[in-house]
């Protein structure tokens, strides 16, 4: 025997024990969340392969560590001079590499869950399941690795550690040959945190946004959107968090500038300078650029290009902040409500042309103030409060979730009491906003009859519809007021 071999101690040993234990019950329920059938089964395939790819193994490998990991500590516990205790020695510096790139891939999951899944409750599984169960053991088997190198002192953990092939190796996600893993994220945004003095404008934000979608943010006034999507751009620094575009985090500022266009909430541009002239200004600003009358024509400015800024309409100046962003041609564009302020014809004119940018292959990233902009528009959308995203999902797949297929909406005058409105049958909900009363019912027909014949007490109704249920009674329901208040 080796001289220098200690007998590994009991009490490290039994600490093995309990971490592979706990490991286990890990495995076991990433394995379920992966076959849970709120899972989309055609994501499935990719979603496995990621896995694979990110880690290393896949969940029979993983098993298979799992079982070696117990045999060795059951074999050594019996007999601490046994050939296992080699092995597993010997196993160390190729374990430590596989639990480094995992524990990566738990770290990242919980912003991956929302991508997979698209009701709150299984993101909220499992981030608990990546966050608590994940990456405390894995970390916890990375430490006891090294400790159990320490004692052995077979490969000293510095040379693993300043291994290159190994830190390319925990890159590996962000590897452009994972097809489907890397292509897919466009903005990724982890627990990110911002506060002013007592004010948590951005209270842990996570989610991803796929290349090529448009993806809204929507909110109140003061709910976070613009600190948000300014730390998104790079205007603003998070206190903490992680903000990754195209795959490169802001340490890699000018790379990201020359990729992301942005569109300020009031772009102060030189009235004085002529359309042509000030699009030529913002070109300037790139190192690569696209021919100033392609930006002008996908605008609609053609007629406008020679004229000054200060004589451009409203929606002219909108459509001239918008190829602004779009002169470097970037792949992720940023628009802080790109049509506030504006009349309904041409707020129409802009989301014909944000969407022929999503038809050129570019991911855009809004914030709104308006439920109607949100629903024609956005691919996925995330409804922000007090600095916490509480909802996420497509429009549709909101709307369901909330308010079902139809809702009843009337006006009303006088007093409208909440007991007088408890009173129709099958009532889910109800909102007040202004004269108008929204009413969900699982019996609408019977609820519609109630109000034509029975009415409510000490109000006069007046015009009643049934409608499909649309993003503003969602927006209504979750934050208890309307968003243009
Ligand atoms: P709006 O729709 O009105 O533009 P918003 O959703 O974009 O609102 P933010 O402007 O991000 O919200 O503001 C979020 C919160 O942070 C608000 O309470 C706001 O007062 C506060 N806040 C934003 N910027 C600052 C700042 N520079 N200093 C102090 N507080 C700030």
């Amino acid at each position: 025997m080796n001289e220098e071999k200690d007998n590994v101690p009991n009490i490290l040993l039994d600490e093995g024990r309990e971490l592979g234990e706990r490991f286990e019950d890990y495995l076991v329920k990433i394995h379920e969340g992966f076959h849970n059938k709120r899972f989309p089964a055609p994501l499935r395939p990719m979603a496995l392969g990621g896995f694979r790819v990110a880690t290393g193994r896949d969940i029979a490998g993983w098993h298979q560590i799992q079982k070696d990991w117990m045999r060795y500590i059951d074999e050594i516990a019996e007999n601490p001079q046994s050939s296992s205790a080699d092995e597993l020695f010997e196993q160390i510096p190729e374990w430590v590499g596989l639990f480094q790139k995992h524990l990566v891939f738990a770290q990242r999951a919980p912003m991956q869950a929302s991508r997979f899944f698209q009701d709150r409750q299984s993101i909220v599984d499992a981030e608990k399941i990546f966050a608590e169960n994940g990456v405390k053991v894995i970390e916890a088997k990375i430490n006891w690795l090294k400790r159990l190198m320490s004692i052995r002192r077979i490969v000293a953990i510095d040379t693993l550690e300043s291994d290159t092939g190994l830190r390319a190796s925990l890159g590996l996600y962000h590897d452009s040959d994972v097809r489907g893993v890397e292509n897919l994220a466009a903005v990724e945004v982890v627990d990110v945190r911002k506060t002013y003095g007592d004010v948590k404008a951005i209270d842990g934000i996570t989610f991803s946004v796929d290349k090529g979608e448009i993806f809204g943010l929507l909110g109140p006034n003061g709910a976070g959107k613009t600190t948000l999507i300014e730390c998104l751009e790079g205007i603003r620094t998070p206190d903490s968090g992680e903000i990754i575009i195209l795959g490169e985090t802001y340490a890699k500022k000018n790379q990201i500038r020359e990729k992301i266009g942005l569109q300020l909430q009031s772009t102060g541009l030189f009235p004085t300078l002529t359309v042509k002239e000030t699009l030529s200004m913002y070109i300037s600003f790139f190192k690569k650029a696209l021919p100033i009358d392609n930006v002008i024509a996908w605008v609609n400015l053609a007629e406008k290009s020679s004229s000054q800024v200060r004589n451009l309409s409203g929606g002219q100046y909108q459509r001239l902040s918008l190829a602004i962003a779009l002169v470097n041609d970037p792949d992720v564009l940023f628009l802080d409500e790109p049509t506030t302020g504006l009349d309904p014809r041409v707020r129409r004119d802009l989301w014909d042309i944000i969407l022929a940018v999503k038809n050129r292959g570019k991911t855009v990233f809004l914030t709104t103030h308006y439920m109607d902009e949100a629903e024609r528009l956005c691919d996925r959308l995330a409804v922000v409060d007090r600095g916490r995203i509480i909802e996420l999902g497509t429009p549709d797949e909101l709307i369901r979730r909330h308010i079902g297929e139809k809702s009843i909406e009337f006006t009303y005058k006088g007093n409208i009491s909440g007991q007088e409105i408890a009173k129709l049958p099958g009532l889910l909900n109800h909102w007040i906003k202004g004269d108008r009363v929204i009413v969900v019912s699982e019996k609408e027909q019977e609820a519609l009859s109630f109000l034509l014949k029975e009415g409510l007490s000490n109000t006069e109704i007046g015009d009643i519809i049934v409608r499909r249920g649309t993003l503003e009674d969602v927006f209504l329901k979750l934050t208890n007021r309307g968003i243009e208040s």
